[in-house]
């Protein structure tokens, strides 16, 4: 047992005074004497006791009362009550306050010894489990601390921009990134503002207004000076919202640069084919041929006719995408529909397929391009034509819903193997389950896309591969601020 071990008596009767300290100092442990609350107080404060021993008749004053109050400053110290009475009421009481032991009189120094000694080893070993508990806490702690120091210096440091906002859309946090990128060049002038007082930026406006509907807006952010950035949204449960945002002016370049390249490509393409096709047509005309010099004209028609369309859907493209089609008017939707249908019956009857049209009386006129919205029905019910096999059915449904219509192609032809369906509306992709001798260039769905997106509306596909697919066109009756109708 180390000497350093203190047992602080506070009871006032010397005869088991005496009888404590001889027993207690035998182990031997240091003994100090408290004989009223001032003196037990006092005593506490200078020295660390590691047990205390509470007469029941302590100087008039309630044992119980002091052992609590004990207990609750100092939870590791291990207090015992001396009872003069074996009353089980008190031993209750005391239990429930916390008191580690209680010692009846009449008394016996080994009993003492042996009560003492085993309070205090038992507390050793709840101090023990705390100190590890406390050290166990700390570390983990501390490892958060530098885990959110770490997160603090990869958001101030990272190249993308990230702006946190509150549920009320109050700004929380914006990293140097995305101050650069809005011309912010102080920190604290924004946290804690409404974002659209800080930032009055229209494409984020955008971005946080669709983020209302859409659970992961993307949007792109133009800048006067040219610069793009490519914003996200992204809800964060019991805080707000993130958006992340990465400058990709470089990117919009490239893709100008290319779409440029092939736009005169297609172009210079464009009179050449047409003079070839010209003068392939006047072979027969001016002078006899024969059978197979006529299989072999109508081959170079047809292969003259597929670089036609591919130069003509390209240039198309390059149109679309440029943004040259602002001008809008109101568009029958349901008429545009039953046009594209009679351009197309021929080659519904060809394949003998069953069309299903679900058209309702009262749909909305909506605002849009009314060449470009034809086009984009042309290319989703010819390719439904295109790929469902003979017999097969396609069904069309039209309808409206609150602001915007909704438009369903459905068939029951191959469908798109999942590996191809996250690709299918990228230029030139043509999915790995594309019948033998059915031709395209892999555009119309770019072509598609591309009107959609021109319109402020959403596109997706479902698709079982052996079942069929349907393609949804979800577009807003009424066009955004900017365009036009005509
Ligand atoms: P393509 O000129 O090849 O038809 P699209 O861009 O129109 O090009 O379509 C891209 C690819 O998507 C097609 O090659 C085809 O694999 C797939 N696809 C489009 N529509 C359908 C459909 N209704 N059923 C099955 N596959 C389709």
């Amino acid at each position: 047992m180390p000497k350093s071990d203190l047992v602080l008596l506070a009871f006032d009767d010397e005869q088991i005074l005496q009888l404590f300290d001889r027993a207690l100092t035998a182990v031997p442990y240091h003994v100090a004497i408290a004989r009223d609350s001032a003196a037990l107080n006092q005593a506490l404060q200078e020295s660390s006791p590691t047990l205390v021993i509470i007469g029941q008749n302590f100087n008039g004053a309630d044992a119980l009362e002091i052992a609590a109050g004990l207990v609750e400053r100092f939870p590791t110290l291990p207090v015992l009550l001396l009872l003069l009475e074996d009353s089980p009421e008190i031993v209750k009481k005391a239990i429930h306050i916390g008191v580690s032991d209680c010692l009846h009189a009449p008394l016996h120094i080994d009993e003492i010894m042996n009560t003492v000694e085993n309070s205090i080893k038992r507390a050793d070993r709840i101090g023990d489990w705390t100190r590890r508990e406390v050290k166990r806490t700390t570390a983990t702690l501390q490892k958060r601390v530098d885990e959110l120091q770490k997160l603090d210096i990869i958001v101030e440091h990272i190249e993308d921009g990230v702006i946190i906002l509150d549920e009320q859309s109050n700004i929380l946090l914006i990293n140097p990134a995305a101050r650069r990128a809005f011309g912010l060049w102080q920190d604290d002038v924004a946290k804690g503002k409404p974002v659209s007082e800080v930032l009055p930026h229209p494409d984020l406006k955008i971005l946080l207004n669709e983020s209302i509907n859409n659970p992961m807006p993307h949007n792109e952010i133009t800048f006067e000076d040219g610069r793009v950035l490519s914003a996200q949204c992204t809800p964060i449960p019991q805080i707000g919202v993130a958006i992340t945002m990465q400058d990709i002016t470089y990117l919009k370049q490239i893709d100008r640069l290319k779409n440029d390249f092939v736009h005169t490509v297609s172009h210079d393409l464009r009179s050449p084919l047409t003079a070839i096709l010209g003068y392939v047509d006047l072979l027969d005309r001016v002078g006899p041929v024969n059978n197979q010099q006529r299989e072999f004209i109508q081959r170079v028609q047809n292969s003259v006719q597929s670089i036609t369309t591919l130069v003509n859907d390209l240039l198309e493209l390059g149109r679309i995408e440029a943004g040259f089609d602002t001008q809008k008017e109101l568009v029958h939707l349901d008429g545009t529909i039953r046009y594209a249908l009679e351009t197309l019956s021929g080659q519904v009857s060809d394949k003998k397929l069953i069309l299903h049209l679900n058209l309702p009386m009262e749909i909305p006129q909506m605002g849009g391009n009314p060449i470009r919205l034809r086009q984009m029905l042309d290319n989703l019910i010819g390719n439904a034509i295109k790929y469902t096999p003979e017999g097969g059915e396609i069904t069309i449904d039209l309808e409206a819903q609150n602001d915007q219509v909704i438009l369903r192609i459905s068939d029951n032809g191959p469908g798109i193997p999942p590996v191809d369906l996250p690709h299918i509306f990228e230029k030139f992709y043509r999915a790995s389950n594309v019948p033998k001798g059915v031709g395209g260039s892999g555009l119309g769905l770019a072509i598609v896309k591309s009107i959609v997106d021109n319109h402020q509306g959403r596109i997706w596909v479902d698709s079982l591969l052996g079942k069929g697919s349907t393609f949804t066109v979800v577009l807003p009756l009424y066009m955004l601020a900017g365009a036009q109708l005509a």
